[in-house]
């Protein structure tokens, strides 16, 4: 027997709608050099057809993809809408990488626009005559910086069209979006996102016993949106109607971050430990207490316990959570359990946490493939499956990560407690065997971490004589 429930498309156009039809007074909030640039939900969708309709009109059809190189800042946000709502893909190309790994991926991925703020024009300038397959470039400028000649002017393109646009029908399943890992050795690998995926992880944020943005808060992802769909945030706000606050180019700038947390006043916060290694450093000596934020997600690699300590007592609570590109990225997520409590509560938020609704997991023996038991002592590499997880690279590399029954292999060692929750202690590429025994780099380094004076570590395996391997 068939269920008889509507099959409605899980695609971005029904966050859209809610942004209209339901939010359209919140606020989209930039830093500039000045005053922050602000707008309305109302006013970024009124761009969002204009948009579409200026992509259409440089030959953007179902299916293409338009690459994107920009800070975290709202033309982004629309790009991130208007590309995948009028049936593109929106690549987002990470600014950290070299020349020739930008040059790999965007072949690779074989973009026809190329969208590029005008601070970072000098790396465009290295890939001249290197994109073959792009056929625009458009600029975001700023007061001050025109737009060279033969690139195309982004607020031009937008003013030159009308309000009007009927966003087309999208195959949930049809890709909205495109990411690469960047891996060391090997080339970089495409992720790539559907509609579907990145509607049900969206859902996935605004749990309760998850990240659980809700219409009252505002929030400040100090995450680059080049990096793993901008670990969902915009997407997570457009639904739950919450207030967006991008500090554009002054990511990596803790005292204009914390400025803008307290003027902004902002309830969650987003980004890496480093990030919250800067900020927590300012406000012990400041004293500031900034009262509004009730969590501050913190990924990308563990928590080293002090970090976790300090922001305590600076009165931020870090909320742990483990993923991946490949992950869309939210896969596992520390908010303790009720039965979690006094020295087992902080020692549950340290560890990587528990598996999002959505998002199930297992650790397989390295050399073997056996499921491992969940008892907190047994390691093997980290294994997920779920309906954000990659089910395979762009043009089939790597084909190997995704196991014959379906699960992605993540490259993480992990052990996993018998309620579920999971500890991180190594990586596959990284893992240390000395005399035949596992060492935890990660251990190690939160180890070296915990020393007053040492803010980073990393620790890696050397060859030994007698040990093989040792730290
Ligand atoms: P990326 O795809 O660049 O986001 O990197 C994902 C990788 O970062 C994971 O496979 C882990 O190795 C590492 N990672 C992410 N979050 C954590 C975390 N909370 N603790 C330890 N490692 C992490």
């Amino acid at each position: 027997m068939k269920g008889l429930m509507q099959d409605f498309p899980l695609t971005l156009h029904h966050i859209l709608w809610r942004m209209e039809r339901l939010f359209g007074a919140k606020e989209i909030v930039t830093w500039q050099p000045g005053a922050c640039h602000r707008y309305t939900f109302a006013e970024f969708t009124v761009r969002l057809r204009r948009l579409a309709r200026a992509l259409q009109r440089l030959g953007v059809g179902p299916g293409d993809r338009v690459a994107t190189l920009a800070w975290n800042g709202y033309r982004h946000v629309e790009l991130y809408y208007g590309v995948p709502c009028m049936g593109a893909v929106v690549h987002t190309l990470n600014l950290r990488l070299t020349a020739d790994h930008l040059e790999y991926i965007m072949r690779d991925a074989g973009d026809q626009v190329l969208v590029v703020d005008v601070s970072l024009l000098p790396i465009v300038r290295q890939l001249e005559g290197r994109m073959p397959s792009v056929q625009h470039v458009v600029v975001m400028d700023e007061p001050g910086s025109p737009v060279p000649a033969g690139m195309l002017d982004y607020e031009a393109l937008l003013a030159a069209e009308s309000d009007t646009f009927d966003w087309p029908t999208v195959d949930e399943r049809s890709a909205a979006a495109m990411c690469y890992t960047s891996g060391t050795t090997e080339n970089p690998k495409g992720v790539v996102y559907s509609h579907r995926s990145n509607f049900l992880h969206t859902m996935g944020l605004l749990q309760v016993d998850s990240v659980g943005m809700r219409e009252s808060d505002t929030v400040l992802p100090v995450v680059p949106m080049f990096h793993a769909n901008c670990w969902g945030m915009p997407y997570a706000c457009g639904m739950a109607g919450a207030r967006m606050v991008l500090p554009h180019r002054q990511m990596g700038d803790a005292p204009t971050v914390l400025k803008l947390a307290a003027d902004e006043r902002a309830t969650v916060m987003a980004g890496v430990p480093t990030i919250w290694m800067s900020a927590v450093e300012l406000l012990e000596k400041s004293g500031q207490v900034l009262s509004d934020v009730r969590s501050v997600l913190c990924g990308g690699s563990a928590i080293p316990r002090r970090l976790m300590e300090r922001m305590d007592r600076v009165g931020l609570r870090l909320v742990h959570a483990w993923g991946m590109t490949e992950t869309s990225p939210m896969g596992t997520l520390a908010n303790p359990r009720s039965w979690h409590v006094g020295e087992d509560e902080f020692k549950v938020r340290l560890s990587q946490g528990m598996p999002s609704p959505g998002v199930e997991l297992r650790i397989a023996h390295p050399e073997t493939g056996v499921a491992l038991p969940w008892d907190g002592v047994a390691f093997g590499e980290l294994e997920v499956r779920g309906p954000w997880v990659a089910a395979g690279y762009h043009n089939d590399a790597d084909a190997g990560r995704v196991t014959a029954d379906g699960w992605f292999r993540t490259g993480d060692v992990a052990s996993i407690s018998p309620d579920g929750c999971v500890s991180i202690v190594d990586r596959t590429k990284d893992v240390i065997k000395s005399g035949g025994e596992w060492i935890s780099s990660v251990e190690l380094e939160n180890a070296i971490m915990a020393h007053p004076k040492v803010l980073e570590a990393a620790v890696v395996g050397l060859p030994h004589p007698r040990w093989m391997e040792r730290p």
